[in-house]
């Protein structure tokens, strides 16, 4: 049997630091049977979890975590989310395509928010919308394509020029930009540990258990952890980038770093330096741009760079923060990072996930890419209808979704992403 290998990052997640400390579920200490097993307590394996659960109340079901909940990329995130799919490199043509996506992301993001109700999670919802910032031509030409989708769609947006964004962030590093009305800003670490704790009391869920190998035995599934063995009728591996750890959709998709920090606190008379809006986000229009966000009262989150299947050097991805951050406000250059961390997530070529059955009993969901919230609880919560063979629109939306394409094998996936990585930056310029 292969070992396997799991998420381990030399930083601490910030929005996990943010919050008071938390003790994590025991690890596994002994063996296990149970009716479902999965392995990955993010979005998609808590979905997957909770929709078993609902459907099927006797069962006996297990979640593993290699890592602690409010530490893995479920809490590393950035923290917008909803219902509307608009494709970043929008064409008119994709506009009925992400109709129906939306179908299907918005019972998902309905499901996922009553539960967060119910459960009185509170992770910081803000209605507050998000800003798509161009700050280049180019930028500006592909925005205008995603507002004709906005427009075709019926997405509640408004233009924002200049001025209106300067006013809002308090940068005027942006040329133009569509404000969308339905995102939804969160607070990823409190989101995904009220999630952990309002699980159903059938759930087990044991953290820092890595899953180490897993086979076919006996019609079901057996696989080691750390605390010991786990047999199950079913196995869901809900690890996204690292699906092909175990040995699986090798050729589907890679893993991949991309990292954020956040300011110290900016001191009170200095406030209107960063906007007049109390909440605000802004996605860029280039895949390899930056993402910004007002967190709280007074400090500034910004996210970019991308790594291939290692983290960078954490004095190199400080650097790169800085200048991202600087270029946009240089008056704040005196103002430090308090908190900076790297993220994984998984990397497709198509864009697509990859969702559905690997062998009998054995089912996977992975390739979220940047929108995991909302996705991997729809990828998650079909998953378990298929598990169970409920539910009849699974291939509707897999088919909606469509399905991660080849990439090549190594050693021509690391050239072949130093290649497009140096090429796509080209083209974004001063989108990153
Ligand atoms: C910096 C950053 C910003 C992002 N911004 C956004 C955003 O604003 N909005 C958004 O929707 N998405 C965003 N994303 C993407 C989002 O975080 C992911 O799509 C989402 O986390 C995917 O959820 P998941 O449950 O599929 O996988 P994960 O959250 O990666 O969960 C998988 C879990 O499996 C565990 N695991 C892996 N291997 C093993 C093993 N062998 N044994 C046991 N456990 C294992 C991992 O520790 C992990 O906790 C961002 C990602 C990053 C990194």
């Amino acid at each position: 049997m292969t070992k396997l290998t799991f998420p381990k990052y030399s930083n601490l997640c910030g929005w996990n630091a943010m919050l008071p400390p938390r003790e994590p579920h025991a690890a596994l200490d002994g063996s296990l049977t149970v009716d479902y097993a999965i392995v990955g307590a993010g979005y998609t394996g808590f979905a997957v979890a909770r929709r078993l659960q609902e459907l099927d109340p006797q069962a006996r079901i297990a979640v593993l975590e290699a890592t602690t909940v409010g530490e893995g990329a479920s809490a590393r995130n950035s923290g917008f989310t909803g219902a509307h799919v608009l494709p970043r490199n929008a064409s008119i043509e994709m506009a009925q395509k992400a109709q129906v996506q939306t179908t299907f992301f918005r019972e998902a993001y309905d499901w996922l928010m009553s539960i967060v109700r119910d459960n009185g999670i509170e992770c910081d919802i803000q209605q507050a919308g998000s800003i798509r910032g161009a700050a280049t031509e180019q930028g500006e030409a592909s925005l205008r394509k995603v507002l004709e989708v906005a427009q075709a769609n019926g997405i509640a947006h408004s233009v924002l020029s200049r001025d209106d964004i300067h006013r809002r962030i308090g940068s005027p590093y942006y040329r133009f930009g569509i404000h969308m009305q339905d995102t939804v800003l969160l607070q990823p670490a409190a989101l995904i540990r009220g999630l952990a704790d309002a699980l159903p009391s059938s759930v087990a869920l044991h953290e820092n258990t890595p899953v180490t190998a897993i086979r076919r035995k006996d019609g079901g599934w057996i696989f080691e952890t750390s605390g010991g063995v786990v047999k199950c009728k079913q196995l869901a591996l809900a690890t996204n980038g690292f699906i092909p750890k175990f040995g699986y959709l090798k050729s589907r998709m890679a893993t991949i770093y991309t990292y954020a920090a956040v300011t110290e606190e900016i001191p009170d008379g200095r406030l209107g330096e960063i906007g007049e809006s109390e909440a605000w986000g802004l996605l860029p229009s280039h895949r390899l741009g930056t993402t910004l966000r007002r967190i709280g009262r007074n400090r500034v989150m910004v996210r970019s760079l991308y790594a291939h299947e290692a983290e960078i050097d954490e004095g190199r991805a400080k650097a790169m923060l800085r200048d991202r951050f600087e270029r946009r406000w240089p008056n704040l250059k005196d103002i430090g990072f308090e908190y900076l961390w790297g993220g994984t997530t998984a990397f497709t070529m198509n864009g697509a996930p990859w969702w559905g059955q690997l062998e009998e009993g054995l089912y996977a969901s992975g390739g979220c890419n940047g929108s995991g919230i909302a996705k991997g609880t729809m990828l998650g919560r079909h998953l378990a209808e298929l598990m169970l063979g409920k539910g009849n629109d699974h291939q509707a939306m897999a088919q909606s979704m469509g399905s991660a394409s080849w990439i090549a094998p190594e050693p021509l996936r690391t050239i072949g992403f130093h290649f497009v990585s140096a090429i796509e930056r080209r083209k974004a310029g001063l989108e990153i």
